[in-house]
């Protein structure tokens, strides 16, 4: 009898990930015509485009319900005609971060740990996000910009962690994340390094071995922050990945946004977290959301999020609960609340 054999993990080639970026559906109209939703949907959600481009990976929109337009992840990527609306109290950038900035792609706002913008783009075009005001550019910074980034966290013996942030980190190709890291390990006081990312999210292959080489063999402790707002965007794929970022010993947490429509129940919240920890995800940060224009129709009350937090308390143990929090301009961390 001849046994096939089958390989125990499967390795993405080098450079899919790549490809699936590019093959995005970059229109509200491939998007629908996907799930086989009507193109009725489609008027409204062409004024939202028109604002900030459609851009979802077909592995992120292969998770959603076909046929079903609230969706909770369609929620989260269809544009639609209620980012034109104007509403009191949200703003183009909430954050204030231009006054943060004291080099090149670096935001220094808390003790002992800074931002560095690796890349402005993002593999997914959330409606939600602060960034949907602030394209950046798509390009990565260039090597002759990290000199004056990197000499400013050399002379600054406070910071202990950099964070690679965006936009997306992970857009970078890793030849380009390995020779960055290799000139953050040689900053003495450094010792952990922290990647934002939703890319692992939306399209799993982008966790390559060599990614995987890059994060863990530095003598900088990795940490990686997923962005995950529903238990149904970790399929099978993203387990898989996460499971070989922790084979790898990369501690792996994750930060939501609490969004109306897609995550405002009990019921979601606390199926989120248990599906994190089946694959190996502390809940960490649980967001209320930046209060950034075209943004508003995710709004969530803090009364609301307040009594879903005690709900969800009551439900789970407490390295389940992720802490509810705010980004707020000016303070020492972000808010608890
Ligand atoms: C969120 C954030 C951090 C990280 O904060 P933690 O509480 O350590 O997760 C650091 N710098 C800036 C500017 C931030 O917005
Ligand atoms: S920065 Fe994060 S939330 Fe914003 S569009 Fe990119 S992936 Fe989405």
């Amino acid at each position: 009898m001849i046994t096939r054999t089958v390989p125990l993990v499967q390795v993405p080639a080098v450079d899919d990930w790549r490809i699936q970026l590019k093959q995005a559906y970059r229109t509200p109209a491939a998007l629908l015509d996907a799930l086989g939703l009507p193109a009725t949907l489609m008027a409204d959600a062409g004024q939202g485009h028109a604002l900030f481009s459609t851009r979802v990976p077909e592995a992120y929109a292969r998770r959603m319900r076909p046929g079903d337009p609230n969706d909770p992840l369609l929620r989260q990527v269809l544009p639609t005609g209620r980012e034109t609306e104007q509403v009191a109290g949200f703003t183009q950038d909430p954050l204030e971060e231009a006054e943060h900035t004291p080099a090149p792609g670096i935001i220094h706002k808390y003790h002992g740990r800074v931002l560095f913008i690796v890349s402005g783009a993002c593999a997914v075009n959330c409606r939600y996000c602060f960034r949907r005001h602030f394209p950046y550019g798509e390009h990565t910074l260039s090597q002759a910009q990290w000199d004056e980034s990197l000499e400013y966290l050399r002379r600054d013996a406070s910071l202990r962690e950099v964070i690679l942030s965006g936009g997306d980190p992970l857009i970078a190709p890793d030849n380009y994340l390995d020779a960055l890291i290799d000139k953050l390990e040689r900053i003495p006081h450094l010792t952990r390094l922290r990647v934002h990312t939703r890319l692992p999210v939306v399209i799993p292959d982008r966790v390559t071995e060599q990614l995987l080489k890059v994060l863990t063999s530095s003598r900088l402790k990795p940490v990686m922050v997923l962005h995950i707002n529903h238990a149904n965007e970790i399929d099978d794929a993203m387990a898989h990945a996460c499971q070989r970022l922790r084979a790898a010993g990369v501690t792996l947490l994750n930060q939501s946004v609490l969004l109306e429509g897609v995550n405002d129940t009990v019921d979601a919240l606390e199926a989120l977290s248990e599906r994190l920890f089946e694959v190996d995800v502390r809940p960490y940060y649980l967001h209320v959301l930046d209060k950034v224009d075209g943004a508003a129709h995710f709004h969530v009350s803090d009364a609301r999020a307040h009594e879903l937090m005690d709900a969800l308390q009551a439900r789970l143990p407490g390295f389940l609960v992720p802490t509810l929090a705010r980004e707020e301009p000016n303070r020492p961390n972000k808010t608890r609340l």
